[in-house]
């Protein structure tokens, strides 16, 4: 039987990492939700509106085309045509993301996207509120959490010499974004009743993997 998975959790939890290993492993379809809300940041950063205004957010939204193509070898996020992939991964776009997923205008245009691709079963969600609000009959619900200090250090490494700041603002940053996304009204932060919590701070991504594939090969 082809499996709908979530996986939810903060910055730097290992989710990435771990979505890919596991769809990998069982050959479905990764989707990296967070990407999405990234395309729309960048909307918002181009088109020079308020990110706080829900109405001129929701008049955007109505204008936006944004899908991923996946071709063999990667998967790329297109907005009205153009490929935006390298353009979403900077500490800008990251807060943006994070301060326009509060509005329940952006949630509501990004749900109908992340439902749709849902239908295609044998795919692994990775993001905030998969478990919770957009995939609540998941046949597997997982959430990834990890110390503070290492989602920093994992960001840190990641970015290498694309890097543009230090350990410790990555650190800052990544609190800031946690508290937005935990505390915010809509679609919070949190594990989903029936999820799987797992805690990344001291085992390795492969590790994690094989704790979810126990789980799944029950
Ligand atoms: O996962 P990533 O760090 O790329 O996500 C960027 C931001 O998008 C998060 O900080 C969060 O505010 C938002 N997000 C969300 N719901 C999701 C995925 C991402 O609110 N399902």
């Amino acid at each position: 039987k082809q499996l709908l998975i979530t996986i939810d959790g903060p910055a730097g939890s290992g989710k990435t990492t771990v979505s890919r290993l596991l769809a990998e492993k069982l050959s479905y379809i990764y989707v990296d939700t967070g990407a999405l809300y990234r395309g729309v940041a960048l909307a918002v950063q181009k088109s020079g509106i308020s990110s706080g205004s829900d109405d001129e957010l929701g008049k955007l939204c109505k204008t936006l085309d944004l899908k991923f193509v996946q071709s063999k070898t990667k998967t790329c996020l297109i907005l009205d045509g153009n490929d935006i992939s390298h353009l979403i991964r900077t500490p800008e776009i990251s807060m943006l993301a994070s301060a326009i997923s509060a509005r329940p205008v952006v949630r509501e245009y990004l749900l109908k996207i992340q439902r749709d691709m849902g239908k295609k079963k044998g795919t692994v969600f990775e993001g905030r509120d998969m478990g919770t609000i957009v995939f609540p009959d998941a046949d597997f619900k997982f959430f990834l959490d990890a110390c503070p200090e290492i989602r920093a250090l994992r960001r840190y490494n990641e970015l290498k010499d694309k890097n543009t700041q230090t350990l410790e603002e990555i650190e800052k940053d990544i609190r800031l974004r946690d508290k937005n996304d935990s505390t915010r009204k809509i679609a919070p932060l949190k594990p989903a009743e029936q999820a799987v919590i797992i805690n990344s701070t001291s085992i390795s991504a492969a590790q994690v993997v094989s704790q979810m594939m126990s789980f799944i090969e029950k």
